[in-house]
């Protein structure tokens, strides 16, 4: 971008009345990295790289961009002790916009590289090489405003071979004033020459109280996570019952309530789930159909929701009535199918899922369609017809 086009860009975010973006002041639910972060900025002894790792949707990101906030802020404000962003200079201002995923969101010091999607929306396998060669130039002039400059990089594991490579050299001679914040879902497929560089904080899964209140935090002040997504409103219960489906991940917790709401979800459980006669079969073949163009974090994210459901129908078939579900409303069909299927096929069920994800995960072109397809026989009765565990290799 020219410098005419960044001065138009910033000049058009600048006039945008303040507050009218701000988000959230404070990251929920993460007390122990972010203060560990304050403590080190407080001292002036921040570590130049940090690899946040932790379960997908936990707000790895949003920490990181709150950190850049804190890092590039104009005037900062004394608040118990703490220095704490102002959360409305115009550097703040520009930073809000990050965190509210608006697609033009813009700052001369802060670098966010992911990976990029295509024009149809599918997400790439990986980082390139280019954006990271971009960064190092950009780093190489300074930062635009005199201070700080910031760099996240989203997904770090998700490098390719000559970028991971690249960014290495850029870790290893630090600049001066340069800050990187890594992010990680799966820390042991971050290259362990970039993980020995960075200081590592863990991300833990939020608690279902905090994810509660965050959920009605964006019933009541709905913003875009993602593109093209929408929350419609939640009763208490279905609040409740997103709070702990989504395994500790508002990031879940959104897909799952922008998914079309439990209704939909319920729908779903009961077609992939059948009996084996001619009729299921088919039914399952139509029924892997829709998972084709499913992103990972789809299949991931049904594959989860499955999980619960099994595990709901084998608590209440082992007579648990008081244990809490995660289909609360469902409790009389999931009952009469944990009895149907029996403690053991409800267990193979069970193992047939971790074992369809775990090849889906793999990340070496697995054939997706095919396990799919394997999985959904499966689970509409293959698994009477066979009378053994899923094996997929
Ligand atoms: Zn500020």
């Amino acid at each position: 971008m020219d410098t005419s086009n960044r001065e138009h860009i910033n000049s058009l975010q600048d006039q945008r009345p303040p507050g009218s973006t701000m988000l959230l002041k404070e990251v929920e639910g993460h007390d122990l990295p972010l203060s560990t972060l304050h403590r080190a900025f407080g001292a002036n002894r921040l570590h130049h790289a940090y690899l946040f790792q932790g379960p997908s949707g936990v707000g790895k990101r949003r920490s990181a961009l709150a950190m850049a906030r804190l890092l590039l802020c104009l005037d900062l404000q004394d608040q118990a002790g703490r220095r704490e962003a102002c959360g409305d200079c115009k550097s703040c201002r520009r930073i809000n916009r990050f965190l509210h995923d608006e697609a033009d969101a813009y700052h001369p010091d802060l670098h966010v590289i992911s990976r990029q999607r295509d024009r149809l929306g599918k997400l790439a396998k990986e980082i390139k090489i280019a954006p990271i060669r971009e960064l190092q130039s950009a780093l190489s002039l300074g930062s635009f405003e005199g201070g700080r400059s910031i760099v996240i990089i989203e997904e770090v594991d998700r490098l390719g071979l000559s970028a991971a490579n690249a960014l290495l050299k850029t870790l290893e001679e630090p600049l001066p004033n340069v800050h990187f914040f890594l992010t990680t879902n799966s820390l042991n497929a971050v290259l362990p020459t970039i993980k020995s560089r960075a200081q590592s904080l863990r991300f833990a899964p939020l608690n279902s109280q905090t994810l509660y209140r965050l959920l009605q935090r964006y019933e009541s002040q709905p913003v875009s996570y993602g593109e093209d997504q929408v929350y419609s409103p939640l009763s208490d219960a279905q609040r409740e019952s997103l709070s702990q489906l989504s395994g500790g991940s508002l990031g879940r917790a959104l897909s799952l309530w922008s998914y079309g709401g439990m209704d939909k979800v319920e729908s779903l459980i009961q077609e992939s789930d059948r009996n084996g006669g001619p009729q299921d079969i088919l039914g399952a073949l139509e029924f892997a159909k829709r998972f084709e163009k499913a992103t990972e974090t789809e299949l991931a994210l049904w594959v989860h929701l499955l999980r619960c459901w099994y595990r709901d129908a084998l608590v209440i078939s082992h007579g648990a009535q008081e244990v809490s579900l995660f289909f609360p409303t469902y409790r009389e069909y999931t009952a009469q199918r944990g009895h149907q299927l029996g403690a053991q096929r409800l267990m193979w069920r069970l193992q047939a899922l971790d074992e369809a994800e775990s090849h889906m995960l793999k990340r070496t072109g697995s054939n997706r369609k095919l396990i799919m397809e394997t999985l959904c026989l499966y689970l509409a009765g293959f698994d009477a017809l066979n009378q053994r565990p899923l094996q997929l290799s």
